[in-house]
């Protein structure tokens, strides 16, 4: 029989890894597709790399820009089996990784809140989430799994054409419009973090100043008006372009023309939407406004989480004092 995984004896941080373990019984020299160490043999590396994952479309087919529901329930699996926590992009620049020591973060994103990331079934009264929606496979998984705590990341588009805006609850006729609060609010309520990602998906190098400052603002206005206060600290850079003045997008302010009131933002992350793992953040070469992140398709979760234990180049909360992270 091919053992695909380690021999691992000794406690937290001892690994031991031997020619078995490396991918065959011996004699067979095949050269192992993957070497998976068990969570718990993982030593400590606080200054090791930290998956950021990015979702689009959710539903039955599986493509570049879409990953089928049970693929996803998979991903959630898959990632839990190899020591995979989640954790939110908002703790992740705060340093504040609540992961247990041995285990290692992963950070959950989800782009332009379309219908199959959150859908509600609704029969007469009943109002439903859709288990094969995102959220749905979320909560069934974490009600199988207690330390698998809603942590994803939603980057929304509160006015966006074609259904995405607010997960396809704006503009559509009767009740459904109304959800789109109740939505935003049960993310917060589960723990999941909201990130702007600008009213419908600009491409801020054709914007003026004032057009990226009017859409980064206003898409707080948005998320505020359903859950009043919230901070609304993290951006989805769309097709990851800038403004020709970068700084617009960290802080700027509008002035609604019709109330005269000014809405001023401050964006303390700022995604990108490739670029592979990110450095820790207590990596001094971390940098919180390029965080790079992983499309998932295909295997590329399987490949990516293979490469890290290949290395042992992720990050594994560390125990007792030597913390970095807070809990
Ligand atoms: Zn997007």
């Amino acid at each position: 029989m091919r053992l695909r995984g380690a021999a691992v004896c000794g406690m937290i941080g001892a690994i031991v890894i031997g020619a078995t373990a490396l991918g065959g019984t011996e004699g067979d020299q095949r050269r192992p597709q993957a070497v998976r160490i068990p969570p718990a043999a993982r030593a400590p590396n606080e200054l090791g790399l930290i998956p950021v994952l990015e979702y689009h479309l959710i539903g039955e087919r599986e493509s570049r820009w879409s990953r089928n529901w049970e693929r996803f329930a998979r991903d959630l699996e898959l990632l839990h089996a190899r020591g995979y926590r989640p954790i939110t992009v908002r703790q992740l620049v705060r340093r504040e990784i609540d992961v247990a020591p041995g285990l290692s973060p992963v950070v959950i994103t989800f782009d332009d809140a379309s219908p199959g990331q959150f859908r509600y079934l609704v029969q007469g009264d009943s109002v439903r989430t859709d288990p094969t929606s995102a959220v749905g496979i979320w909560r069934a998984f974490a009600a199988r799994h207690p330390e698998w705590k809603g942590r994803g990341t939603f980057c929304v588009l509160p006015a966006a054409d074609s259904g995405h805006a607010f997960f396809g609850d704006k503009g559509i006729q009767g009740q459904r419009t109304a959800w789109r609060f109740p939505k935003l609010r049960e993310l917060v309520a589960d723990g999941h973090e909201l990130c702007n990602h600008t009213l419908w998906h600009s491409n801020f190098s054709r914007m003026s100043a004032r057009g990226v400052q009017e859409q980064i603002a206003r898409a707080q206005l948005a998320v505020d008006s359903a859950v009043p206060g919230y901070p609304l600290r993290t951006m989805a850079l769309p097709l990851g372009i800038w403004p020709k003045n970068r700084e617009l997008v960290k802080s700027g302010s509008w002035k609604d023309p019709k109330s005269g009131e000014t809405i001023r933002y401050t964006i303390d992350a700022v995604l990108m939407v490739s670029g592979g793992p990110s450095k820790s953040p207590f990596d001094p070469a971390f940098d919180s406004n390029r965080i790079p992140r992983i499309q998932v398709f295909g295997d590329e979760l399987e490949k990516l989480l293979n490469q890290l234990d290949r290395r042992m180049s992720m990050y594994v909360v560390d125990t007792g004092r030597n913390r970095l992270s807070r809990k």
